[in-house]
């Protein structure tokens, strides 16, 4: 068979048999840096305040948060799930690092979910406790959840963090153990509960620690602190996977409770920022817009790009802005706990269009779609990835799962790709269903079933139309009703008072009839063709 191998040497890993959380792991590889000093570095610094929490501070307080909920979660009680639904602020990261050491299961979501998308993930994961700020707690389900909600912003979930914790709780977690539930549609229909382990986010972070990237291996002056700024949402894959990266390094971050291009770039400034992990439409933005002269981003040495396709022309005219930082692209989804490949080395970013090479510990195939073939570099066809980051599987959706990964443990991406003969992966398209939406999933069975609940709609389907933007929008097909005249303003009206704002129907075109397989199927290559052809806007 072929299989394609990391080219870069294994990272160790702990016995998977060793009772150990992603807290106790990440902390201990903070305490394994002889230069590293808790009480003298920060680890958060607020963009907006300027407020810094040390490295001392942040682990005192999640020691104080899991004295103060160890109560709520006692060991017999299983892998309990917390949901958590709040914007970016210091206290998160302390949430995910205690609920984590006391063995329950975190279940980030997008603070901006409607009550409706919410009801739904609810009933996917059903979580026994809910964290949420006073903002957004009002769209939660009432009474979903048997040991309450705590309110992020409140007194009382202050003073948890005052918690006296003379002895830190130690809990035996199995790295088998699910640590987060994550959200993602997968390869088709609706959005489903991605487990992934203990051992999972262990393997992820084994290896982007053992494979960071080296500027130039005969550099005589040390680098400079590494500072990171998070644009990214710490509830998707990228920044939860980042912050636990960027823990175990003893890195500082950056975080932006709200998005915004020029305060992004004065944080750049103000605090020398080193490192940012961004999705495409910032790079665009950062090699297009008149706000960059404005300030001083030298500090910045590494861009790290992924969540979506990165266009070779908008790398190149960032590299001519930007000659002194490297931008490094890497490919990943909530299904692999983060980034599987990577580039780690300045020649390696010269590779334009490609998502890098294999990280350490995964191994790929091609697969032709049609035949299940294995095929050699050069061709095309499915990504499959197989090693220790890959889920446990879709929560409650064995059927998803079996369709999924295969009981090789292969995960099937969904993603068209091939490998050059260098090793470097190049995605060419996507064969699943998945929109990408500035790197945020919209999944079109999704859209397709508000649609349907239009009284005047007989049938819809969704398929992604480019932009040079967000990359692509969420467009509709529409079959009326004999005789309606419902507008296509009407329509987006409709589905944008229901969705998130990202997942808004952007685009809609009438059509007699959506075209299917006999098994009923929709044939979205045939809309996408028809979109393309222009013939949409007649
Ligand atoms: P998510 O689970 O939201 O991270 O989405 C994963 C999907 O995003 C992948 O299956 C790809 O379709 C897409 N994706 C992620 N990284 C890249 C990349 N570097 N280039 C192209 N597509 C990407």
């Amino acid at each position: 068979t072929k299989i394609f191998h990391s080219l870069r040497s294994p990272a160790p890993l702990p016995p998977p048999s060793q009772p150990l959380s992603i807290t106790d792991y990440t902390l201990s590889l903070l305490r394994s840096n002889p230069a590293f000093s808790p009480s003298t570095t920060d680890f958060l610094i607020d963009s907006a305040t300027g407020n810094r929490l040390s490295y001392a501070d942040f682990i005192r307080q999640v020691h104080s948060l899991s004295a103060a909920l160890v109560t709520k979660f006692p060991s017999r009680a299983g892998n309990q799930v917390a949901l958590i639904l709040s914007p970016t602020s210091f206290h998160i990261p302390v949430i995910y690092f205690s609920l984590i050491s006391l063995g329950v299961t975190v279940s980030p979501v997008n603070p901006i979910s409607t009550k409706s998308e919410l009801t739904d993930l609810v009933r996917l994961c059903n979580p026994a406790i809910a964290f949420a700020t006073s903002s957004v707690a009002s769209k939660l389900p009432t009474s979903a959840f048997p040991l309450g909600t705590i309110i992020i912003d409140s007194p009382q979930f202050l003073s948890m963090l005052q918690t006296p914790s003379p002895n830190f709780i130690h809990r035996q977690v199995k790295q088998s153990d699910t640590a987060g539930i994550l959200y993602s549609s997968g390869t088709t229909g609706r959005i489903k509960g991605v487990e992934l382990t203990h051992r999972n986010f262990i393997a992820i972070t084994a290896a982007s620690q053992h494979n960071k990237f080296v500027r130039d291996e005969n550099a005589p002056q040390p680098e400079p602190h590494p500072v990171s700024l998070f644009p990214l949402p710490l509830f998707h894959v990228f920044g939860f996977f980042m912050l636990i990266r960027a823990t175990s390094l003893g890195e500082t971050l950056v975080l932006m409770e709200k998005f915004d291009f020029n305060n992004m770039l004065k944080a750049v400034e103000k605090y020398k920022v080193t490192y940012m992990p961004v999705s495409p439409p910032l790079v665009v933005a950062m090699a297009k817009s008149d706000l960059v002269p404005k300030y001083d981003l030298s500090s910045l040495i590494l861009i790290g790009c992924g969540g979506a396709p990165l266009g070779k022309e908008v790398a190149k005219s960032f590299a001519a802005r930007f000659p002194h930082v490297q931008i490094v692209q890497g490919y990943g989804m909530t299904e692999t706990g983060g980034g599987v490949t990577g580039m780690n080395r300045p020649d390696e970013c010269q590779h334009y269009g490609s998502a890098g090479r294999l990280s350490c510990n995964v191994e790929a195939k091609i697969v032709d779609p049609e035949t299940g073939e294995a095929l050699s570099p050069m061709r095309q066809g499915e990504l499959w990835l197989r090693g220790p980051m890959i889920m446990k599987g879709y929560v409650g959706d064995k059927e998803a799962t079996a369709a999924t990964m295969d009981f090789e443990g292969w995960l099937k991406t969904g993603d068209l790709c091939f490998f050059d003969s260098d090793g470097f992966l190049f995605i060419v398209d996507r064969l699943k269903e998945l929109i990408k939406y500035k790197a945020y999933q919209v999944p079109p069975a999704e859209l397709e079933r508000y649609l349907q609940s239009i009284p005047e709609v007989v049938d819809a389907a969704v398929i992604p139309y480019p932009d040079e933007e967000a990359g692509q929008i969420p467009m509709a097909y529409v079959v009326r009703k004999p005789g309606s005249k419902i507008s296509e303003a009407q329509i987006m009206e409709i589905i944008a008072k229901q969705v998130s704002p990202y997942k808004k129907i952007r685009k809609v075109a009438f059509i007699n009839a959506i075209p299917k397989t006999p098994a009923g199927k929709i044939l979205r290559r045939e809309l996408v063709k028809h979109a393309s052809s222009g013939a949409s806007s007649k």
